[in-house]
């Protein structure tokens, strides 16, 4: 008969509370140890993950080192990402909570018709936000949420990353609902050129072909993220894969206010509203990575005064001060060009979603 052994069951990290309750498998045969592989000719009927697992491909011999390498290294469990933790960006959270979120809760009313995409593409400049989204999905729909660079994939995995990929995708499916996010997803799946070699190309097509399997399986509660800052390195096949695509953009002014108020509220500072409002008009074109870096450059203004450290106590250490501010910004500098942001802007209007 078939039988089905959970791949991710014997590493079970603590507070797994997301982990999706599976039918209680059959009684293993008396000699069998629990073995973290996924048998192609093992699958109980009764395990829709399983029939899943096979019918993607992503059923052969799992290595349960790969096994190991994503649920210790990649996978990441009980997330408290909320909306309110990421500044701005407005439309594009709504927008999310609908396509994605929602869907990803109450799969029972999105069928059909509403039925969600299952390949999401955030572009943007870099340190929008994009990571921060990912999480908050995965932590909104209380999803397994899986997160792996490209170029972790294509370097430190070289050789192995083929299998990485199948593994990744069959572990998520045993772990539904789930999110994978892949970063820079353009160095993987980006249009082909003369210098490609063969393992790159084998790492897209197994990638290609994996989230073909997860577009056709209706019901699978499987969500693929990528996030770029490239989107117009992405190949049309890429391209098509993620349905929607939404722009990331930079910070507005009142967005850029709240990620520094949001900073300095533990902080001891003299800042009044009108002082952060002055700041952050000058900080016009800095992500909230830049608008993070400033804020720490600043904080060490008033350390900065001091000549003997040693002999200080903390109370001592005077607020941070407009003019800390002021300082830090002449030395942080926005990390995006206006021509970045330019190419940003034609490839949303031609291939955008909002
Ligand atoms: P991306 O994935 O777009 O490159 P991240 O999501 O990794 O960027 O963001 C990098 C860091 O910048 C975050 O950890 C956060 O500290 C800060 N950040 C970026 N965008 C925002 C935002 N909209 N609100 C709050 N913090 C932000």
């Amino acid at each position: 008969y078939n039988r089905y052994v959970d791949p991710t069951a014997v590493r079970q990290p603590q507070g797994d509370s997301n982990r999706q309750v599976m039918p209680p498998p059959p009684p293993p045969p008396p000699t069998a140890l629990p073995a973290p592989v996924l048998q192609n000719n093992q699958s109980n009927n009764t395990d829709s993950s399983t029939n899943k697992l096979e019918e993607s491909g992503g059923a052969k011999h799992i290595d349960p080192k790969l096994i190991e390498m994503i649920t210790s290294e990649i996978m990441e469990l009980n997330l408290t990402t909320t909306w309110t933790d990421i500044a701005g960006l407005t439309d594009a959270k709504r927008s999310i909570t609908e396509i994605v979120v929602w869907p990803m809760q109450r799969p029972d009313i999105f069928t059909g018709l509403r039925r969600p995409p299952k390949g999401l593409l955030l572009f943007g400049p870099p340190g929008t936000g994009k990571t921060l989204i990912g999480k908050c999905i995965a932590s909104q729909s209380k999803a397994t949420f899986f997160c792996v660079s490209s170029s972790s994939l294509t370097s430190k995995w070289h050789g192995e990353s083929e299998k990485l990929v199948r593994a990744l995708f069959a572990v998520a499916r045993s772990r539904q609902p789930a999110v994978i996010f892949i970063d820079e997803v353009d160095s993987l799946l980006q249009e082909r050129s003369e210098n490609e070699d063969e393992s790159t190309r084998r790492i897209k097509t197994e990638f290609l072909v994996q989230i073909d399997g997860a577009s056709t399986q209706g019901e699978e509660r499987l969500l693929l993220i990528g996030a770029t800052n490239r989107p117009q390195e992405l190949d049309s096949a890429a391209r098509r894969r993620f349905v929607k695509r939404i722009y990331i953009p930079l910070p507005d002014l009142s967005a850029r206010q709240a990620i520094i108020s949001n900073l300095l509220k533990d902080q001891k500072h003299t800042l009044v509203d009108s002082d952060m409002e002055h700041i952050c008009t000058l900080a016009d074109g800095f992500s909230g990575a830049d608008m993070h870096s400033l804020c720490h450059d600043a904080a060490l203004g008033p350390i900065r005064d001091i000549h003997d450290i040693e002999l200080l106590s903390s109370e001592e250490v005077r607020g941070i001060s407009v003019e800390d501010f002021l300082k830090s910004l002449k030395a942080i500098r926005p990390s995006v060009s206006e021509s970045d942001l330019k190419q940003y802007e034609d490839w949303n209007k031609t291939y955008g979603s909002m």
